[in-house]
């Protein structure tokens, strides 16, 4: 028996251990894996990459998943070494530090995942070669090797050949001068406008919930940005014309704005603006403390609770009325005081005490 065979037989076990969910005999499988000298035709027609890495993704035992990792990432290296020499030094960076490694792992784990062969009726070499030519293109257009790592990923949403490619991946932020994802009728022409418009839609997409109110994330976003660049410039509305900027104001509103939504203790805004309970136009002018949680809301509402009492306890002064009527003893001997209790420009809130029955209440 060649390599090649031997190395299907192994990669069989190994799947077969995996859909069985028992890993006994897996680690001697894998040890014997490093006594062979692999090669790229190897680990192409062999699946024995596929089956490794599933090994690793599926097995629970810490020594296993080790070793499968570190025939994984010298398997890597071989694959590497193939591809141009200035791919390969770019590589060489990247190896060292963790986070370049733990990128090319996610890369792997997507180029060997066994069900994207089946799905797609690829075999490994094909997929291989295709990986290695696509490497390639990258590095030439792109001086950097952590094309390398999206390429998989890229090829993931190619494989139906539909899709334009859409390399947003998070192993690659920087090096695609992130292509927006708005459909066209929401974009505005300002890229940092359509990334606000962008970040909004994916902040009320974050939960499942946006399904069922049957909302569509886009347009909403698209509103409450148009109403935070207004109000952000204080002005009512578009009709007040003039320039618009997307200064510091407008992303810092937009930032809190998401913040608050994003707010895992603080669910029922996000919510509330799904279901249009908060309108676009609020939400985009609400402050930090309209937004806030329940809880703390709560807080705030005890604490001013503390302050009505306080000041009912107090009793200084108060006017004598008989414009209240009390709803206990309905007699209209009440004495009234007036407090601020909210924000200066809100109407004072009247507290009254009935001199008969010592029941308060208050008056909005
Ligand atoms: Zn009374």
């Amino acid at each position: 028996m060649g390599p090649a065979e031997e190395l299907v037989r192994i990669a069989k076990k190994l799947d077969k251990m995996v859909a069985r969910k028992s890993m006994e005999g897996a680690l001697d499988l894998l040890k014997s894996l490093t006594s062979y000298t692999m090669t790229i035709q190897l680990l192409q027609t062999t699946r024995i990459g596929v089956a490794v890495n599933s090994v690793r993704k599926h097995c629970s035992d810490e020594e296993v998943v080790a070793s499968a990792k570190i025939l994984i990432k010298n398997w890597k290296r071989l694959l590497e070494s193939a591809t141009t020499k200035k791919e390969k030094d770019a590589y060489g960076d990247k190896e060292k530090d963790t986070e370049g490694k733990k990128e090319k792992k996610k890369g792997l784990d997507v180029s060997c995942c066994p069900n994207e062969d089946v799905k797609h009726g690829k075999n490994t070499a094909e997929k291989h070669r295709e990986k290695r030519r696509e490497r390639r293109a990258s590095a030439d257009s792109r001086a950097s090797a952590v094309s390398s790592s999206s390429s998989p990923r890229k090829r993931l949403t190619n494989s139906s050949k539909a899709k334009p490619e859409t390399p947003r991946t998070p192993t690659s932020p920087s090096f695609f001068p992130s292509p927006c994802f708005l459909a066209p009728c929401y974009l505005t022409g300002d890229s940092v406008r359509d990334k606000c418009i962008e970040m909004l839609t994916a902040t009320l997409r974050m939960d499942d919930d946006y399904k069922e109110f049957g909302v569509n994330c886009e347009k909403m976003a698209s509103e409450i940005e148009d109403h935070i660049l207004w109000g952000a410039r204080g002005l009512q509305a578009p009709s007040a014309g003039g320039a618009h900027s997307t200064d510091m104001k407008y992303r810092n509103r937009v930032r809190s704005r998401i913040s608050n939504l994003k707010d895992p203790k603080n669910p029922s805004l996000r919510r509330n603006v799904l279901c249009g309970a908060i309108e676009p136009s609020l939400i985009a002018r609400m402050t930090a403390e309209e937004m806030a949680s329940d809880e703390l809301k709560k807080l705030r509402n005890a604490m001013t609770q503390e302050a009505i009492r306080e000041h009912q306890m107090a009793k200084t002064g108060g006017t004598v009325t008989d414009l209240f009527q009390c709803g206990k003893c309905k007699k209209k001997n009440c004495t009234y005081n007036q407090v601020q209790t909210r924000s200066a420009d809100e109407p004072m809130t009247t507290f009254v005490l009935c001199n008969e029955c010592g029941n308060r209440w208050k008056v909005c």
